[in-house]
């Protein structure tokens, strides 16, 4: 069986930045599992493993365009100290909007503090190194819900 629309894998999953350094990775978790062909993953991750077979190992090297965005300087303001109580706010601190988006905070000035509502790996060039644990067909249920139910999904 290959990975095609509608079918869930489960991948175990480790990615890093061009320097190297490990963002995120599935080790020592549950693999990660996804619907293919609906936009469960970044657009990069399902065009690299489209027609792909369980046991698989693969480099996937994906673009800000097909992952998480170019970085949108406009989505970046500065709010008044004040707008956070009287908490200690340093940079890299997330916080929630009112409106449900997150902002991550940049720099910590005198009286104003700059946050960024980019996501964080805005304007990153992505380097997934990937293995195919598993691949099954979704239940139709999966595919109404857009979701993967079960190990690794949602139990409802
Ligand atoms: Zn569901």
């Amino acid at each position: 069986m290959q990975i095609t629309k509608h079918k869930v894998a489960s991948i175990h999953y480790t990615l890093t930045d061009n320097d190297g350094k490990i963002l995120d990775s599935s080790s020592g978790r549950e693999p990660l599992t996804y619907i293919q062909g609906i936009g469960n993953l970044i657009p990069g991750m399902e065009e690299g493993l489209e027609g792909k077979s369980k046991g698989e190992k693969l480099s996937l090297k994906i673009s800000p365009e097909k992952g998480y965005g170019v970085k949108d300087e406009a989505l970046t303001q500065r709010v008044p100290r004040t707008a956070f109580g009287g908490q200690e706010v340093k940079v890299g601190m997330q916080f929630q909007t009112n409106q449900g988006g997150v902002v991550t905070v940049t720099h910590v000035g005198l009286s104003e503090i700059t946050v960024d509502a980019n996501h964080p790996l805005a304007g990153v060039e992505l380097n997934f190194a990937v293995e195919i644990m598993d691949i099954r067909p979704a239940t139709e249920d999966e595919i109404a819900h857009g979701h993967v139910h079960g190990p690794g999904g949602h139990h409802h």
